[in-house]
């Protein structure tokens, strides 16, 4: 994770829209790896690991997107197959995807308190008879990359390409968040390093009052608080990363660590355009970018409020 984490973040100081390939791929290749067959494996992984085929992971729809116990996809047990029917939507790669990762509401919950239970993931191969990919999303930032959404027309699915076990698609999905959102806190160090980069480069050359602008004390502070941030936001990131590597409980560390990140990025993306003045907000420099790129990682693989209910949730279960 480690490993992942510090690629991210150099291919993100560039473009944070590229390092999505793996943000999003990760989000089926490690669910396989934890909880694929031998088969599976052999079947999905090793490509998706070589670089032959991409994956998309298939969970929100136009109800349902921090809330999973609300999704409304259903997929029926038929024989030897199921028959998947719904629509999911803000799916990353699904226009090139070769696999889909496909949640799917298989029995109703069996309690209000286990909402989570009755929801099974399935392997969805891109030429299955039924699976369209429907509009893409434009959004604001990370244009690079844009959602589509996904219509699941009676698809049928053989029981063997269920991925984890049936009814517990809910935990297949948590878990691979919980470990997915260390990339996306490493998406942000590399945009808060870029635009970090970007002022102190403008700084340094442009002039105002016949000075350049680095001279200004009001310039260095905003810097010297972009640096602070970004250290941390790098620190709290790898020390995720490194607690995941080592085995040990890391869920709260990548919580904070996205949070911190995203929103190291936002402040240094804000920063970086008030120092490059008028240029800041004009499409010639790369650091309006930055500002609309920060958008999206805040929003996704959980939001920052949410990843705050996670904290809480961890913290109560320290005390208890
Ligand atoms: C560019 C992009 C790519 C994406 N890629 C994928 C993908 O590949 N696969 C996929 O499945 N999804 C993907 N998503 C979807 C993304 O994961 C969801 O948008 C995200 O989880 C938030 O869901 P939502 O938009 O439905 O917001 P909602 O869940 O409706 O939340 C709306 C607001 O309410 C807040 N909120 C919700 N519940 C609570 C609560 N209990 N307490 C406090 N506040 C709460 C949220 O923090 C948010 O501010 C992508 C989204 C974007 C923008």
């Amino acid at each position: 994770m480690l490993t992942l984490a510090i690629v991210v973040e150099e291919i993100s100081r560039v473009s944070a829209a590229c390092s999505v390939v793996f943000v999003a791929s990760y989000l089926v290749s490690e669910p396989l790896y934890e909880f694929g067959t031998e088969e599976q494996k052999r079947r999905f992984l090793i490509p998706l690991a070589k670089g032959q085929k991409f994956g998309a992971h298939a969970m929100t729809e136009p109800g349902a997107g921090s809330d999973v116990a609300g999704i409304q996809t259903t997929a029926k047990k038929a024989d030897a197959e199921y028959v998947i029917n719904g629509r999911k939507i803000f799916i990353t790669n699904g226009e090139r995807a070769d696999i889909f990762l496909v949640f799917a509401r298989t029995s109703p919950s069996p309690s209000p308190e286990k909402r989570h239970l009755g929801i099974t993931a399935f392997l969805v191969e891109k030429n299955t008879p039924g699976l369209q990919v429907g509009k893409r999303i434009e959004t604001m930032g990370l244009r690079g990359s844009q959602p589509v959404e996904i219509i699941l027309d009676k698809v049928s699915v053989p029981n063997e390409n269920i991925l984890g076990r049936e009814g517990e698609g809910a935990y297949v999905a948590l878990n691979t968040y919980d470990r997915g959102r260390i990339g996306v806190s490493a998406q942000g160090v590399g945009i808060a390093q870029a635009a970090y980069e970007a002022a102190l480069k403008y700084a340094a050359t442009r002039t105002a009052f016949e000075s350049k602008l680095l001279e200004f004390q009001q310039i260095q502070f905003k810097l010297a608080e972009m640096a602070v941030e970004v250290h941390s936001a790098r620190l709290l990131t790898y020390w995720a990363a490194s607690l995941l590597d080592q085995g040990k409980d890391f869920v709260k560390a990548a919580s904070i660590a996205k949070i911190v990140a995203t929103e190291a990025a936002e402040k240094a993306a804000l920063a970086a355009m008030m120092i490059h003045g008028a240029y800041g907000v004009s499409t010639d420099y790369p650091v309006e970018r930055y500002l609309r790129d920060v958008q999206i990682i805040k929003t996704y693989e959980g939001t920052n409020d949410i990843q705050r209910l996670t904290i809480a949730k961890e913290l109560v279960k320290e005390l208890r």
